[in-house]
């Protein structure tokens, strides 16, 4: 039997061995609550400790910026419901994007917020001037994601954070804060929080090889922010409940590899995708989906003519290949709203295709996906 080919990293990444090797004895050995006095507690909790620093460094944090989570959704809601409950003399209104993802645009209509959504251009990319021009006295938190999982386009969140920098200053406010969606980013984006000019970021552990069920949120020193949950004083009080230390150790392991392999990484997947994606749009009748230059090196979103996404998406699976249909948080085949944000029309959007490289793909791997989608996709247009 041939080989599986994996082309969904943007939904889930495997588990390193770096990542493993490290959480494997912690998983067998290490029986302390960090909250315990006693030996075995004080040696979690120095493990943590450590955790803690590897995560801050590898994104210019204090140690103490960095808390620990179960993963991006819920870094994401820590940081919509904790921005609102601090500033609720202020105001609820918030600026996103109509390309966040549904942990973002959830989040804030869960936490009862007023929300100005900007547009994307038909490339998927939010002007900047336009974010400051919805700014409001009381507009409290700023969401705008680093990279986009549907599309890989990249936001020009320094820039983006600058002028909010700006606009505070100007306004002598605190307000208002900036929060960056990074899950997408590590494997190929820096991340600097100073450069970036965020308060808070949102990290995910399973998208950077790292075990699930973990992630992280930077929150700025003195940022203006509430803790939502009753609890312990795990993580400063801000995320209460028994730590995952495992969790944290594969997901710290897991930063600072890919952080160190970053380079490599863009330099070695960048030319596979351009192979895969002029190799798709020879396909007549074939569109890509979003920006072709500001995207993550790794991501191809692509519209065939004569078939529906789900059903390449199921015939590539019989023949070995997962991809997706986009975002594998969206409930059954519900519509993009990535896509629908682009302008895209209904026919485009159901026909569209996610592939999203790894670590592990090969050129085999490309020539083969290539082969496979025209020979699916001409089948069902004259079969
Ligand atoms: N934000 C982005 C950009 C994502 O890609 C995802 C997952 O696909 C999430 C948030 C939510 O992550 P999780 O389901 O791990 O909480």
């Amino acid at each position: 039997m041939k080989k599986r080919i994996y082309l969904d990293h943007a939904a889930a990444t495997p588990l390193s061995s770096v990542a493993w090797m490290a959480m494997e004895p912690v998983l067998l050995a290490e029986v302390g609550n960090p909250s315990s006095i006693h030996h075995e507690g004080v040696r979690s909790s120095n493990i943590l400790r450590a955790c803690h620093e590897s995560i801050a460094q590898c994104i210019g944090a204090h140690t103490d910026e960095i808390v620990l989570t179960s993963g991006a959704t819920e870094s994401i809601n820590l940081a919509v419901f904790g921005a609102l409950k601090a500033a609720s003399m202020r105001g609820k209104h918030v600026v996103t994007v109509a390309t966040e993802h549904a942990a973002v645009l959830g989040a804030l209509r869960a936490a009862g917020a007023d929300v100005a959504v900007l547009p994307v251009d038909d490339r998927g990319h939010v002007d900047g001037e336009s974010i400051v021009a919805a700014l409001r006295p009381d507009t409290v938190l700023v969401s705008v994601m680093m990279a986009n999982n549907e599309i890989g386009v990249v936001h020009d969140i320094h820039h983006i954070g600058k002028a909010i920098d700006a606009w505070r200053k100007k306004n002598g406010s605190v307000y208002p804060l900036f929060h960056s969606d990074a899950s997408q980013a590590p494997n190929y984006l820096t991340i600097d929080v100073a450069s970036l000019h965020v308060d808070l970021l949102t990290l995910s552990s399973p998208k950077i090889y790292g075990p699930k069920g973990a992630g992280a949120l930077f929150i700025r020193r003195n940022t203006p922010w509430s803790s939502v949950f009753g609890g312990g004083k795990q993580e400063s009080g801000r995320r209460p409940g028994t730590e995952n230390i495992a969790g944290a150790v594969g997901f710290a392991s897991a930063l600072v590899e890919t952080t160190e392999m970053r380079d490599g990484e863009v330099a070695r997947i960048l030319p596979l995708r351009e192979r895969l994606m002029t190799g798709l749009l020879e396909i007549d009748g074939t569109q890509l989906n979003g920006d072709h230059i500001r995207r993550l090196p790794n991501n191809v979103n692509v519209s065939f003519k004569g078939i529906e996404g789900e059903e390449l998406v199921i015939r590539l699976d019989a023949a070995g290949i997962a991809v997706s249909t986009g975002s594998a948080c969206k409930g059954g085949s519900e519509p993009s709203h990535v896509l629908a944000a682009l302008g895209l029309s209904p026919d485009r959007i159901n026909s569209s295709v996610r592939f999203t490289l790894g670590r592990s793909t090969s050129d085999q791997d490309i020539l083969r996906t290539i082969t496979a989608v025209r020979d699916i996709v001409l089948a069902a247009r004259f079969g």
